[in-house]
């Protein structure tokens, strides 16, 4: 997604990415904590995207820099983070 801004006279194009979690499949492992701990934590059994729109069992977070969110992804045992660009 694009997003545009202007600040003092001037214009920038901000490209951003999505973070999606089905949080129901999450099985807790930690991987995702482990390799991206800006935008994972754990919450009991299960991790939490930080800073995420929860609707329904879909957790989506929306960034500028993915960080190592696509490493998250891939570590994810039962493939439950999907990372848009
Ligand atoms: S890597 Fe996947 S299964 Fe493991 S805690 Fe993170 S979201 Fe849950």
């Amino acid at each position: 997604m694009l997003v545009w801004y202007a600040i003092a006279g001037t214009e920038k194009v901000i490209t951003m990415a999505k973070i999606i979690q089905k949080h129901d499949e999450c099985i807790g492992c930690g991987a995702c904590v482990a390799i991206d701990p800006d935008n994972w934590k754990m919450n009991g059994d299960k991790a939490d995207l930080i800073d995420a729109v929860v609707e329904g069992d879909t957790q989506t977070k929306e960034v500028e820099d993915l960080g190592n969110s696509k490493e998250a992804a891939a570590s994810c045992p039962v493939n439950c983070i999907t990372v848009e660009e």
